[in-house]
């Protein structure tokens, strides 16, 4: 079916490019399986790569007729590994791993991409790698080499992530590779440019300022990866475009336990703040090689868009995975489950219920969400049967809510509804009298001040047997 369809999951997609997926055509078929942005990391490849990829994006997204989005992702202050003499390099438990300065043909010895790296470890520290990984104990600090030990083993390869957890480390937010990428992105329309390892809201404006004086309107994404973005959270979320929830390093910067937590506060963050979000790294983690996922990965995508994430990622899995094409269909599949499902959940209750008539229903659950979106003091639904207030309830407001009836039965009927105040009313019919009454009883038994509003669910009589009146009172 073409894109953009009714069978698109309504979680958006963002799948890395690599290897496994740059031609053209690989590139239509992700965009067909789900894909919405390609994700071009500045840490691989250089400029030249990324010239053609952005060529065969556009062309794959001009072939599937589908205005697929471009993200280039800035490596930022990540300190990662130089070139290996070859790649993966697997690190033994107990073996010795050396940094030094300059590339020689010594598979045990690696680079760093940050010069002062050597200089700025010392005997003891741990050193992380591919994103916590494999880890390493600094033994012996010379002036151009580092000898380390394997203490967790594991397989790395060319330009990955090192982390030092703890160690503050004195690089610029924006290298110069990053400003010349970000230029570079400016000049070719690029729609969202992420920044890795933020640190302050200062980084992200940093960032804009550069694009908007290259005349691009880019979105920053900040990348969330470090115990300084989190404690920074609110301020960097008020200056990004975006956030991207960047497990990868940030379960490497702070305890993995505290990563699920961490990924839930960022997320409530961005939907208070009406900012995407995007969950990445590891989320269908085993599909590099295998076709389908562990349960525990379908878990994760699904509760990410449960916690309220706009669009999850896929990184090796489709940049260097045996299978991108199904691993994007999987992610799409489990994403369409998990709406269906959440639109049915008890904080979303659109159904419409049978004890009411559909507009009732409908009016009555705009009218709570007319009435938080303005701080309302008082929601006053009239109802003869109890029904209204019935589904009222269901939308669970705090907001003090009357449930106001002729009827003795009706009124002891509501004692059993969420939130709903039982007020006999004898004007249910004459909504001027109605509404004067319900603010002197607001005036009465409430806080309600001047300028305050109540939100009103009454009918008109137009519509037989339904209430389709919504009136927002300003108290005089
Ligand atoms: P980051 O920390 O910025 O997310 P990463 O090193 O974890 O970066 P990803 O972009 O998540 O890398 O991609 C996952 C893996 O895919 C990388 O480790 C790398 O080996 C490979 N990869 C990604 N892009 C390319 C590329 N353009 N060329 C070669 N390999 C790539
Ligand atoms: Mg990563």
């Amino acid at each position: 079916m073409p894109r953009p369809s009714l069978d698109d999951a309504r979680t958006k997609i963002v799948a890395t490019v690599g290897p496994a997926c740059e031609s053209v055509h690989q590139l239509e078929e992700l965009i067909e399986a789900g894909v919405d942005v390609f994700r071009i990391n500045t840490a691989h490849g250089n400029r030249e790569q990324h010239e053609i990829i952005v060529r065969r994006i556009r062309e794959a997204a001009t072939i599937a007729g589908f205005p697929v989005g471009i993200l280039l992702d800035l490596a930022g202050p990540k300190i990662r590994l130089g070139q290996l003499h070859h790649d993966p390099l697997i690190c033994e438990e107990g073996m010795k791993l050396t940094f030094v300065t300059e590339t020689t043909d010594q598979p045990r010895e690696v680079t760093s991409t940050y010069e002062r790296l050597i200089g700025e470890l010392q005997p003891g520290d741990r050193v992380m790698l591919a994103d916590g990984t494999v880890s390493l104990r600094v033994e012996q600090v010379q002036a151009d080499r580092a000898e380390c030990v394997v203490t967790v083993g594991g397989s790395v390869r060319s330009r990955q992530g090192i982390n030092l957890p703890g160690v503050q480390l004195s690089v610029p937010a924006l290298l110069e590779r990053d400003v010349d990428n970000a230029i570079w992105a400016a000049r070719n329309e690029i729609d969202f440019i992420s920044l890795s390892f933020v640190r302050s809201p200062d980084d992200v404006r940093q960032l804009k300022g550069l694009l908007h004086s290259h005349g691009s309107n880019a979105l920053v994404i900040a990348k969330i990866e470090k115990p300084e973005a989190l404690e920074h959270l609110e301020d960097i979320v008020e200056n990004a475009d975006g956030i991207m929830v960047a497990r990868g390093d940030l379960g490497v910067e702070i305890d993995v336990a505290k990563t699920p937590v961490a990924q839930k506060r960022i997320i409530r963050v961005c939907r208070e703040k009406m900012k995407p979000v995007i969950v990445a790294t590891q989320m269908l983690e085993s599909m590099h090689t295998s076709t389908r996922p562990t349960r525990a990965e379908a878990s994760d995508v699904a509760n990410a868009i449960l916690d309220g994430a706009d669009a999850c990622m896929l990184s090796g899995e489709t940049a260097i995975g045996d299978h991108p094409a199904l691993a994007v269909t999987m992610m799409s599949r489990i994403m369409k489950c998990t709406e269906q499902e959440m639109m049915r959940g008890p904080n979303r209750n659109h159904q419409i219920s049978y004890r009411v008539h559909p507009i009732t229903s409908a009016v009555t659950q705009a009218a709570t969400h007319v009435a938080e979106t303005i701080e309302a003091k008082l929601i006053v639904i009239a109802t003869r049967s109890g029904n209204t207030a019935w589904v009222n309830s269901q939308s669970r407001s705090l907001i003090p809510t009357v449930g106001a009836s002729e009827s003795q039965a009706t009124l002891r009927r509501m004692n059993l509804l969420w939130g709903i105040k039982p007020l006999a009313s004898e004007h249910l019919e004459d909504t001027s009298r109605f509404i004067d009454q319900m603010c002197r009883w607001g005036h009465e038994h409430t806080d309600l001040r001047q300028n305050d509003h109540i939100v009103f669910v009454t009918g008109t009589g137009v519509v037989d047997k339904a209430h389709n009146l919504m009136v927002v009172h300003t108290v005089e």
